[in-house]
């Protein structure tokens, strides 16, 4: 389903507006903060953020009767599984998904122990498989194998509707999203879930380009340290696909993406603000350029010493990443005495 009209005629009916016929297919973008949590209404959840908010959305919602069948956990940092074992603890759950990554923090070991507790069914999701929702289903584009790197391991999948598109991306990067396109995996889409909730380092022009999503949504807390979603990604959004809408959780609360049998397609959003639209001028949208001024991204790309120039610039990421929770998850403090890279200058 493509084109700009197509679909600002469809969604611009907007918030609020009569559905002419019955809604097959709806996607809830939970506003958890900072993190992701995706419900598909086929009973499929995608990520749970952290904390108890997407519990208490599954709770109150009424999108849920009776268990899901199918949780996928696209990585395994707390802001998108951390709110796994409330969910797991509310809710019997089928199938549990995840990318084969083990990892060593409280979160991880909670989630696992619940879907263990539970005896849930566990996939190990690798390109090419096919995830069933009923008579839905949910194509895995990534990863084929698994790197160093947790981010760029997350599960990629693309749900396709009735001939709308929806793309999931976890906190995959710009490698990633460009080894989709080679590898023939991504053509136009519709409906874009924003890697890594906005950072510079995902959502090049690239891939963009290729996919024209005619709306971004962006999982985002509204007061996150990483500077998330970066002016930098709003204004490539704007570029590659001028007038296309962005949806922020931070904005917009909780977005509800629907299809009906007519094959037309809703928005809807707690909030009620209508959607931003993507220009390529200088972006003035409440987005924010603060992780230009973060010395490193400490969930992202892996880092050595070679890509400082200084000793101070290198500590600078380290103190920031510790302070962040991270640990020297770049190794740079090899003799751990708290100084890194000291063999800069
Ligand atoms: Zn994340």
């Amino acid at each position: 389903m493509k084109g700009l009209t197509a679909v600002v005629l469809v969604l611009g009916l907007l918030f609020g507006v009569s559905v002419s016929a019955e809604i097959l297919l709806s996607v809830h973008f939970i506003d958890v903060g900072q993190g992701d949590a995706i419900l598909i209404d086929y009973g499929e959840l995608i990520d749970g953020g952290r904390g108890k908010a997407c519990s208490l959305y599954l709770r109150t919602s009424g999108c849920i009767d009776g268990g899901l069948d199918v949780l996928v956990a696209t990585h395994m940092d707390a802001d998108h599984i951390g709110g796994l074992d409330e969910v797991l603890k509310q809710y019997q759950v089928n199938e549990v998904w995840t990318n084969g990554n083990s990892y060593t923090t409280a979160a991880y070991y909670d989630f696992r122990n619940a879907y263990i507790a539970e005896a849930c069914h566990t996939f190990t999701a690798r390109r090419d498989d096919m995830i069933a929702l009923g008579d839905v289903s949910v194509r895995v584009l990534h990863p084929s194998t698994l790197v160093s790197d947790r981010n760029r391991n997350s599960i990629v999948l693309l749900l396709s509707f009735m001939g709308w598109d929806f793309l999931f991306t976890g906190d995959i990067q710009e490698s990633v999203e460009s080894n989709l396109v080679l590898c023939g995996l991504l053509s136009d889409i519709d409906f874009l879930k924003v890697a890594h909730h906005g950072s510079r380092y995902s959502t090049s022009a690239y891939f963009l380009l290729t996919t024209t999503p005619q709306i971004s949504i962006i999982s985002v807390g509204a007061t996150n340290s990483y500077g998330h979603p970066t002016q930098e990604v709003l204004r490539r959004i704007g570029c590659a696909v001028p007038g296309s809408w962005i949806l922020r959780t931070d904005i917009h609360g909780t977005i509800i993406l629907s299809v009906d049998a007519d094959a037309k397609a809703y928005y809807r959003t707690t909030t009620g603000v209508a959607p931003i639209v993507a220009t390529c001028n200088n972006h003035s949208e409440p987005g924010n350029d603060r992780e230009s001024g973060v010395p490193c991204d400490c969930s992202g790309p892996d880092l050595n010493c070679s890509d400082f120039s200084t000793h101070a610039e290198a500590q600078r990421c380290y103190d920031y990443c510790k302070s962040q929770g991270y640990g020297d998850v770049f190794r740079l403090d090899g003799d751990k005495d708290g100084s890194a890279c000291e063999s800069l200058p």
